[in-house]
């Protein structure tokens, strides 16, 4: 642990992202010739679709793409932005709210550091992204977790979010479709959690980055769509990334009202500027496009998530809710602690994790990552073979 007189304290506390960094020991690991299978960081297997690539391509060639743009985003990607987000989310918003950033994870950062004061409170539905309260934490702000188990698929209710509440509460974290959990909100929980937020004055940060996974027929209903007035107190977050396999481009956006978005923006033009224009190219083209490969890869997501359920849920101890939307399942595996594998006898998932890789060689996330122990997160966003042998690794290390 860095002293904190060498660097500062606020970012002495933050942890490295849970996700990236299984990922990366993951990667590492098949690079070393370990024949790992990694149900590790949320990106799709799927080549980005080629007429996206095409647009880059030409974009690589055409010397205005060259030199600075507007620190909020290329006019056009504004424009296509706020169609898509009137198609998809209900709201009709001018592209001067819209702005273009380097993943939806600066619009995360960007949309805290933008409404929280110092000690600040933002409700925070647990299992969460990872993420989320270490952006909080640097913008000053205190994350305040409230659990939902499988036992409630994973979704908080109103009469929760009203007994965290108190008269530091200045915003609530609203993601539906649910990384890590793939839960949906349904239209009325979402207008009854919108309702409840209008009625106190709370903002909204809702991360929408999900909205076009979703399965069985189930929507995702924006919050804003099941309550417009919430418009002039949410932010959206959003991104070309799971939708089209663009995880390493890193064009995401947030949407806001006026004001918020005017400092946001004012914020960003210190940080980071522009998006790099050859990838805001590119995400004109995904969003403007045709969208068969999108249904194409989402397609392939809903099969893998009956595979991988319906293999997980065989295994003694493991519990697997069918989520209905993104591409994670989140087994609740309280059942396989305390109990002894291969010599090993884990009493966290933390545990369980690491002994998962080192016996099955397949990579998971524990859910300390989101949260409370007794939980895994599994991406299924990996081909259909690896995917199989994965679980049937899994199912030969819990017989
Ligand atoms: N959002 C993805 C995940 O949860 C990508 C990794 C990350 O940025 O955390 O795995």
């Amino acid at each position: 642990m860095p002293s904190p007189h060498r660097i500062s304290s606020r970012i002495a506390a933050i942890a490295e992202s849970a996700t990236l960094k299984v990922d990366a020991k993951a990667k590492a690991l098949k690079a070393a010739g370990r024949p790992v299978i990694s149900y590790a960081a949320g990106e799709p297997d799927f080549a980005t679709p080629a007429h996206i690539v095409e647009a880059a391509s030409a974009a690589v060639l055409d010397p205005k793409n060259y030199r600075y743009t507007p620190a909020a985003g290329l006019p056009e990607l504004r424009e296509a932005i706020a169609a898509k987000t009137l198609r998809d989310s209900g709201l009709a918003v001018p592209a001067s709210q819209v702005i273009v950033t380097n993943g939806g994870k600066q619009a995360v950062y960007q949309a805290f550091a933008t409404l929280l004061d110092d000690g600040d409170e933002a409700l925070l539905p647990a299992p969460y992204w990872t993420t989320y309260p270490e952006a909080i934490k640097l913008a000053g702000g205190v994350p305040v977790e409230v659990f939902a188990g499988a036992g409630q698929e994973y979704k908080v209710t109103v009469e929760q979010l009203e007994a965290a509440r108190t008269e530091r509460t200045k915003l609530l974290v609203f993601v539906s479709p649910s990384n890590p959990t793939g839960a949906v909100y349904t239209p009325a929980e979402t207008e009854a959690i919108g309702r409840w937020a209008l009625e106190h004055g709370v903002w909204v940060v809702s991360d929408e980055i999900y909205q076009n996974l979703t399965y069985d027929g189930v929507t995702a209903v924006s919050i804003v769509q099941a309550v417009p007035e919430l418009a002039a107190q949410t932010i959206l977050v959003n991104g070309v990334a799971k939708t089209y396999a663009m995880t390493g481009w890193r064009v995401g956006w947030m949407i806001g009202p006026a004001d918020a978005i005017a400092g946001a923006a004012n914020l960003q033009s210190h940080l980071s500027s522009n998006v790099s224009n050859v990838s805001q190219r590119a995400a004109i083209a995904a969003l403007t496009g045709p969208q068969e490969s999108a249904s194409v890869m989402r397609d392939a997501f809903d099969r893998r998530r009956r595979l991988i359920v319906a293999g997980l849920s065989a295994i003694d101890g493991v519990i697997c809710p069918t989520p209905h939307g993104a591409f994670y399942v989140y087994p609740d595996v309280r059942g396989l602690l305390g109990r002894s594998w291969g010599g090993v006898t884990p009493t966290t998932t933390l545990e369980l994790a690491d002994l998962i890789l080192e016996q099955a060689e397949v990579a998971v996330v524990p859910g300390e990552a989101f949260g409370p122990s007794g939980y895994l997160r599994l991406s299924y966003a990996l081909g259909d073979d690896d995917l199989l042998e994965g679980v049937a690794r899994l199912q030969r290390l819990f017989a």
